[in-house]
């Protein structure tokens, strides 16, 4: 349990723990149990809430009896009283969100990626788009408190700038952060889109309870979000999380890295579309060969069926060798292809996780799907500017002390 201070310098440390407190409990918290979950004392817990409520972060919400005494007041989290946008750059589609103080999804819109412009005119249609979904969600601007977004790496080291993600050519030495700042007047936080989906699983697990675990987000790229005692991993320079080489299948096609079976490769849906013995689908639009793919596996095509039984089992090896890494409590998976192929994958994935002779785990790995669903690097992205706020970090207070 993380608890409070009473020394005066650790002021907005207290306020973003009993914020995070209140948002964990929709039912409301009082003053009481807030003290004793803080070990604040009465006058630093008074002085907290007052604040937070001037703020309009919380206000009352009702009483309740319990045991002899007077009745105690609830505080609940004003879930309006700030908002985030959350942006994916994504090859197959862009995705925008804003999300409210308890995470809800307000407004969603998708932008069709605008293919080789000039970097000023993707920023500026991202920025356009971050404009209108505010304006049709009719949320006052000041209450935005920025714009996260998610995207696949690699990054500059700095952070901001997007180096070369083969697969968002257009994007290549676009500084996002500064430029879309600039754009929208917004402060603006760049995530790798794996750690983004991670956020976003931190932050809707009321329960506090996910610790350790790791995020395979299989969307057009594959990547492993991780987060350890509840903080999400980023590495040294922002891109941990690269697993697309990490051979999963011995006889797999052959990958850019000269290995054979590498997990990007091996269930890219391109891949398996071809080894399931279609022709090439135009567009680019990898959701709808998933889409068929699911479709005739489900009426029994017995190639389709093949194909993604074998790409249950590379998923598969790849969380097991993760896991032998990690040690995690929890394996989530997530990301646009997955959220169309859980129905279909999902069990044989957990079963197969659970028979994997390379597993060195002691215990069984629950595999679980996203809560977030397919927009959860988009939501997640948001999370980072609510997260940044709000969220009480030991660390943070030993910066700022
Ligand atoms: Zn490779």
């Amino acid at each position: 349990m993380r608890t409070g201070s009473n020394l005066p310098a650790v002021g907005e440390y207290n306020q973003t723990l009993v914020l995070d407190l209140i948002r964990r409990s929709p039912e409301g918290l009082s003053r009481v149990e807030l003290s004793a979950r803080t070990g604040l004392s009465a006058q630093t817990l008074s002085n907290v809430t007052r604040r937070l409520a001037e703020e309009g972060l919380i206000a009352e919400a009702g009483k309740v009896i319990s045991g002899p005494g007077k009745p105690r007041t609830l505080l609940k989290l004003e879930p309006r009283s700030r908002f985030a946008v959350g942006v994916h750059l994504d090859p197959v589609v862009d995705t925008v969100v804003v999300v409210d103080m308890a995470g809800h999804v307000v407004a969603h819109e998708e932008i069709a990626p605008q293919g080789e412009v000039p970097a000023a005119q993707l920023v500026a249609a991202v920025a356009t788009a971050v404009d209108d979904i505010l304006a049709r969600a009719g949320i006052d601007r000041t209450l935005v408190l920025g714009v996260g977004v998610a995207a696949p790496g690699p990054f500059d080291p700095r952070g901001g700038r997007l180096l070369d993600p083969p697969l968002l050519p257009a994007w290549h030495h676009v500084n996002v952060r500064d430029d879309l700042g600039a754009a929208t007047g917004l402060p603006v936080i760049v995530e790798k889109d794996v750690t983004a989906a991670m956020v976003g699983e931190l932050w809707f697990d009321r329960s506090d309870a996910l610790s350790d675990a790791m995020f395979l987000y299989y969307g057009a790229g594959v990547g492993l979000g991780v987060a350890i005692a509840g903080a999400p991993v980023r590495g040294r320079t922002g891109n941990a999380g690269g697993i697309a080489h990490i051979v999963v299948d011995p006889l797999g096609p052959v990958c850019g890295c000269g290995s054979r079976g590498c997990l990007g490769v091996s269930i890219e849906p391109r891949t398996l579309f071809a080894e399931a013995g279609y022709d090439p689908a135009t567009g680019g639009d990898s959701r709808r060969e998933v889409d068929r793919l699911v479709r005739d596996a489900a009426a029994g095509r017995p190639e389709t069926v093949a194909v993604l039984r074998r790409a249950g089992e590379r998923i598969a090896r790849a969380l097991v060798v993760a896991n032998n890494l990690l040690d995690v409590d929890e394996v989530i998976l997530g990301g646009p292809v997955w959220e169309r192929l859980a129905g279909i994958l999902g069990d044989a994935v957990s079963a197969r996780v659970a028979a994997d002779p390379a597993s060195t785990a002691t215990r069984a790995i629950e595999v679980r799907r996203s809560l977030v669903g397919a927009d959860v690097a988009a939501v997640g992205a948001a999370c980072l500017m609510l997260d940044g706020a709000f969220a009480a970090r030991p660390a943070r207070m030993m910066i700022a002390l």
